[in-house]
């Protein structure tokens, strides 16, 4: 989709690799200035930005884990301090720790659910200040179609992820009156890092139970994404938008 967001501040959460370097390039692309949050891998972040500068963009990466509430607060507070405003906030960062529950420490519940729902939690709750002075705001949150349906073996996973489903509803009833839309993408099973370790098999199963009959790409989840930041989709808030090649419906 082409929409035009010159002059607009983008944070993407975990934006060094896969959906989130998809949906930072595409913004970038579209004129956004996006700031590139990773965890550890720098040299990926960097690529992104020289991605995005060279396809004539704006941008920065910033390191931040993102399950840090102080680790947030700098982060956002260096974004302000650059730009003054934070227009859209991409929440993507996310890990699995898969296995069945017997096997799973609590330590291994407790990551997953700071990485991915804390965190979303935290930035947007640093992103609304900034939102909320500018009458403005698009938070989008990486869910998945775990949350919504289920999957054995992802216990902890799905608890986060259907867990962002309901900060989104909460949130985007919350914060409606100052102009700020809050949605969430659902995508199924995409080709990146995170699903690349899973056996042949895993794998020729998961592609059977998908209508479309294959995997999607990082680039089809961000043309979900850039849709809900648009002017567009002004007047959508509080939905899930599933991507997932018809998976669960
Ligand atoms: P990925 O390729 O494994 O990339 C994960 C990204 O998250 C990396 O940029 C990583 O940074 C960053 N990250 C991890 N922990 C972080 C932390 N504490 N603070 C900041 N950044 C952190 O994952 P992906 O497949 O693109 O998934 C992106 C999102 O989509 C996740 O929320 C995932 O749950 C969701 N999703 C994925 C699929 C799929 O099939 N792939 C399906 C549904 C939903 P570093 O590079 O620095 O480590």
């Amino acid at each position: 989709m082409t929409q035009d967001f010159k002059g607009q501040i983008a944070i993407v959460t975990g934006a060094s690799r896969g959906i989130g370097k998809a949906v930072a390039l595409a913004l970038g692309r579209q004129g956004a200035t996006v700031i590139v949050n990773y965890h550890q891998n720098s040299a990926a972040a960097a690529e992104v930005i020289a991605a995005v500068q060279a396809a004539g963009g704006n941008g920065q990466a910033l390191q931040a884990d993102v399950s840090d509430a102080d680790q947030v607060d700098a982060l956002f507070k260096a974004v302000v301090k650059d730009y003054g405003q934070v227009d859209i906030l991409v929440n993507n960062a996310g890990i699995t720790r898969d296995n069945v529950i017997m096997l799973l420490k609590p330590e291994d519940f407790d990551s997953v659910l700071e990485t991915n729902l804390r965190s979303a939690w935290l930035c947007s709750r640093t992103a609304s200040r900034a939102m909320m002075k500018k009458r403005y705001g698009r938070i989008i949150n990486m869910t998945s179609v775990v949350g919504i349906a289920g999957n054995g073996g992802q216990t902890s996973y799905a608890a986060s992820k259907a867990g962002m489903i309901g900060l989104t509803k909460a949130l985007a009833k919350e914060v409606a009156s100052r102009n700020i839309t809050v949605n969430a993408v659902a995508p199924g099973f995409i080709e990146t890092d995170m699903t690349a370790g899973l056996s042949d098999d895993t794998l020729q199963k998961a592609i059977a139970a998908i209508p479309l009959g294959r995997q999607g790409k990082p680039e089809e989840v961000a043309q979900a994404v850039l849709f809900l930041a648009s002017s567009a989709a002004a007047y959508i808030t509080g939905q899930v938008l599933v991507v997932d090649g018809g998976m669960v419906m």
